[in-house]
């Protein structure tokens, strides 16, 4: 016999979880409508130039974790899955003109990310992310609003104790000269490095400050940071950030060491972490501004700031910390039963009627006796059973208050409404 399994890395959302992360997706989305931001789909999978240019080739996401799909023969392109958002949109940004909408472009997009990581707690090859973009704005006001609404999505689905990391990794102006600070100090602790580090020096040097090595720990809490190095434009831009951010009353930590390693990123870095869980692989969500970001892929030169938030890591944190209670079924209002236990055909007619005028109904098809038949409506906790007997060739059927232990005969032609009825005044359907 096979033993099927979900591939390593996945795991099905049996419906329990399945709706915890629906009632996240819902935060998001009316989060989302509330900072007038518009959802949009766009591929799981891109030609994988888009990843490499608009995550960079010397990144973990790209060098290591891209899920490359094989090509067939005949097919020029090479196609990756969607490791995350931010690139996908933005191409889609470029691809649709969208320069001439009004300014900034708000979008937002919802669904399952895919790296070849190695899974472990918290780390998975599909995972959920929730990706809002503001692309068309240089901040500062934008970048504090960006970062205030990942914190309240937070607060709103019931994560306690969440911080704001908070950085800014300088531009085009500054940041040469500190990379050359940032390379000579790790060329003079040469002998150190691992070795992907040492060759990761040579393309691009932020890359080894959040290196996932733990021997390039030591090496990175001494290393020169670019906060001492900021330019006055991108000085100026960090402190009306951090103002912002203060009016509106969004606690957060300046963290010297938060860089995101790209050469096109800009500025405002940021991540979320939960008090006193702030390791390499528990950030809840992170983002930050991309400046270079739409000319790379092909675009005219246009400022934008987003983040990805990881809907996994707030279920971990949820169930870690006892907050969830969701996701038990609601019962249906109603169950069909009847007389003759043959006859689904008539139960089955009568649910589909129900369900067409909107009601949640469930019709009994095992062929059993009907008092086994009620059995299951009451165990179902539904409220009302409809019980099909001969009355039906008069057009009535018998309606059953489970609840109140009622029953009483209901022309079939009036039972929606008076279903309807009572599930207003019941709250259920
Ligand atoms: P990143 O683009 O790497 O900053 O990821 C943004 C967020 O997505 C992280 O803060 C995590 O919450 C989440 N995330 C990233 N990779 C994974 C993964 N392999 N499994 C689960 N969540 C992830």
């Amino acid at each position: 016999m096979p033993s099927f399994r979900a591939p390593r890395g996945t795991r099905d959302l049996l419906p329990e979880v399945s709706s915890s992360l629906n009632r996240l997706e819902g935060i998001a989305r009316s989060l989302a409508g509330r900072y007038g931001y518009r959802e949009m789909e766009i591929p799981m999978f891109e030609q994988t130039a888009v990843f490499e240019r608009g995550i960079g080739e010397v990144t973990d996401v790209v060098e290591k974790e891209l899920f490359r799909l094989a090509p067939r023969t005949e097919e020029a392109e090479a196609w990756a899955l969607r490791p995350e958002a931010t690139a996908g949109i933005v191409r889609a940004f470029v691809q649709h003109g969208m320069q001439t909408w009004p300014q900034p472009v708000r979008l937002t997009v919802l669904g399952p990310m895919f790296r070849y990581d190695r899974p472990q707690a918290g780390r998975y090859r599909q995972f959920w992310q929730w990706d809002a973009e503001a692309i068309g704005d240089p901040g500062p006001a934008v970048d504090a609003e960006m970062v205030e609404m990942g914190y309240r999505f937070y607060v709103e689905a019931g994560v306690s104790d969440v911080q704001v990391l908070l950085n800014s990794i300088g531009d085009g102006a500054c940041r040469p000269a500190y990379l050359e600070r940032l390379t000579a100090y790790f060329l003079s602790h040469e002998a150190g490095l691992p070795e992907l580090e040492r060759r990761r020096l040579e393309m691009n040097p932020l890359r080894l400050l959040d290196s996932k090595d733990p021997a390039m720990t030591a090496l990175v809490t001494t290393a020169p940071r670019i906060g001492d190095c900021l330019c006055e434009g991108c000085a100026g831009h960090f402190a009306a950030v951090r103002a912002h951010l203060d009016a509106i009353g969004v606690p957060y930590r300046v963290e010297p060491a938060l860089v995101r390693g790209l050469d096109y990123y800009t500025r405002t870095a940021f991540e979320y972490y939960r008090r006193g869980a702030e390791g390499q692989q528990q950030a809840l969500g992170g983002g930050g501004r991309y400046d270079g970001l739409v000319e790379l892929l092909g675009g005219r030169p246009m400022p934008g700031i987003g983040f990805a938030l990881g809907l996994d890591r707030v279920l971990l944190a949820l169930d870690e910390t006892g907050a969830t209670a969701e996701g038990v079924a609601p019962p249906p209002l109603a169950v069909v039963v009847g007389a003759d236990p043959a006859d689904t055909v008539t139960r089955l007619r009568v649910a589909s009627l129900l369900r067409a005028e909107g009601l949640s109904v469930r019709a009994e098809l095992a062929q059993r006796k009907l008092g086994r038949q009620l059995e299951t409506a009451s165990r179902d906790h539904a409220h009302f059973a409809v019980i099909i007997g001969d009355e039906l060739n008069e057009g009535h059927v018998q309606l059953k208050d489970l609840e109140a232990g009622t029953q009483r005969l209901v022309p079939l032609a009036e039972l929606a409404r008076e279903l309807a009825r009572a599930a207003k005044s019941h709250h259920h359907g």
